[in-house]
């Protein structure tokens, strides 16, 4: 594949703009490749400005549930952009979206749309902290929670892509509140809860962490952590931002059966448009101004070109969207391991509904530290390899894969032909 087009437009980027890109992971620098710049796509297929097709497993980062350009979304934005793109006045779309997600949310009583995941879980600590009048919070290594500052604490995804330790600009103070543990270790949690329990305002979790690849939680550990936050009477806030609608039609916690006090989502509630959310019981919720004292607001909140794109996508998705994602995650699963078998190159993979990650390294992955056993450098050349073989694979070895309703069984095997020929070049 020639990538003449990117590699100039990428050389113009990096003098406009930080690294060339507008989110750190886009620059592709942990697979130490330049970014391949996007034209356009279709269900499955991502084109760049080469015109080289891919199959495209990264989907904007999760977003692109019904694969993309659907024409359903594509037809509903369009009339909606015709009647104009912003009122900052409240809609009926906004209550019929509303409706939606708290129909489908089982925690979610009443909810607060925003533009991003970053947004959502922001707002959703200081309600915790608001609403509870505690100040610490418990978050889990290698999770990602967006940028904000008390969140970007051994926070996983392009942090740990680009090797960063916690980010210059977060003040020392702000960090002191933020509690950092294992994923999976709920001795830790209890062992945090009897140091500082009585100033723990709320625990976040990733229910499935999708931020240091794919890694689910271990039997018992969402129910400890749910009886360890009302034993102290801090709130358990599940972020969603990926999770919500990939994992199952009623988002990880109808999947696992756990309900927490606050979630937050992102992603597929945007359909591909810039959406975030949180919600949970009425009784938090309505701390929210003007309900209540604690602040949060967005110029762009609730706007009817993002609520388009996220209601028409969520419409579409059925229990059934979930039982073909199983379908799809069996197949490449039983594929990888096949191949990498052949090859003789160590594999472990999670997967969690349309989630699947996989790690070069044998060892099951149930927490950050064991994830970073992954082979880095392999994964590096293999994910070139991949890319001459028209696959698009997130470019870093901490972020999962991700299905659409638009993938084929086709496109498996063609991706699993793909690893065999990437592995026969690189091993
Ligand atoms: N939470 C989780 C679990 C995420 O995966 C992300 C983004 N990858 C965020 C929050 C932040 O969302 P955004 O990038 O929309 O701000």
């Amino acid at each position: 594949m020639n990538y003449n087009k990117s590699k100039q437009a990428f050389s113009e980027a990096v003098n406009l703009m930080p690294g060339g890109v507008n989110s750190p992971v886009r620059a592709f620098k942990s697979v130490d490749m330049d970014p391949i710049f996007m034209e356009r796509g279709k269900g499955s297929k991502i084109y760049d400005i080469d015109g080289n097709e891919y199959i495209d497993y990264v989907l904007s980062w999760g977003p692109l549930i019904l694969g993309h350009a659907n024409e359903t979304v594509t037809g509903a934005l369009n009339k909606a952009v015709l009647n104009g793109t912003s009122f900052g006045a409240p809609t009926e779309l906004e209550n019929k979206m509303a409706e939606l997600v708290i129909e489908r949310v089982p925690s979610i009583e009443m909810v607060r749309m925003v533009s991003s995941g970053t947004e959502a879980t922001l707002a959703a600590l200081r309600l915790a902290r608001g609403f509870t009048g505690k100040n610490k919070i418990l978050k889990f290594i290698g999770c990602y929670h967006g940028h904000s500052d008390s969140l970007l604490i051994k926070a996983g995804s392009g942090v740990a892509t680009l090797g960063l330790p916690d980010s210059p600009g977060v003040p020392k103070g702000t960090a002191e509140n933020t509690i950092t543990v294992h994923y999976n270790d709920l001795d830790a949690v209890k062992l945090a809860f009897e140091q500082f329990g009585d100033d723990i305002a709320g625990v976040i979790v990733e229910p499935v962490a999708g931020n240091m690849g794919v890694v689910p939680p271990v039997e018992g550990f969402l129910e400890g952590l749910r009886e360890i936050t009302t034993k102290y009477g801090a709130l358990l806030i599940f972020d969603e931002v990926m999770t919500g609608f990939r994992v199952g039609y009623n988002c990880a916690q109808g999947y696992f059966g756990i309900t927490p006090d606050l979630t937050c989502l992102g992603k597929v509630i945007g359909g591909g448009l810039p959406v975030g959310a949180f919600g949970g019981r009425k009784d938090i919720m309505e701390h929210i101004a003007p309900s209540g004292p604690v602040y949060q607001a967005g110029t762009l909140s609730g706007n009817p070109l993002a609520m388009t794109g996220g209601y028409y996508t969520l419409s579409q998705l059925t229990p059934e969207s979930y039982e073909y994602f199983n379908h799809l995650g069996d197949m490449l699963e039983a594929g990888l391991t096949e191949v990498f078998a052949k090859h003789n190159v160590p594999i472990s993979i999670n997967r969690a509904g349309s989630m699947i990650g996989f790690f070069l390294n044998e060892e099951k992955v149930t927490n950050f530290e064991i994830a970073s056993k992954s082979d880095l450098k392999l994964f590096a050349a293999m994910y070139k390899e991949m890319a001459n073989n028209g696959v698009f694979l997130p470019p870093s070895q901490f972020e999962g894969m991700f299905l659409s309703t638009e993938h084929t069984e086709a496109d498996i095997k063609q991706t699993i032909d793909a690893f065999d020929k990437a592995l026969l070049k690189v091993k």
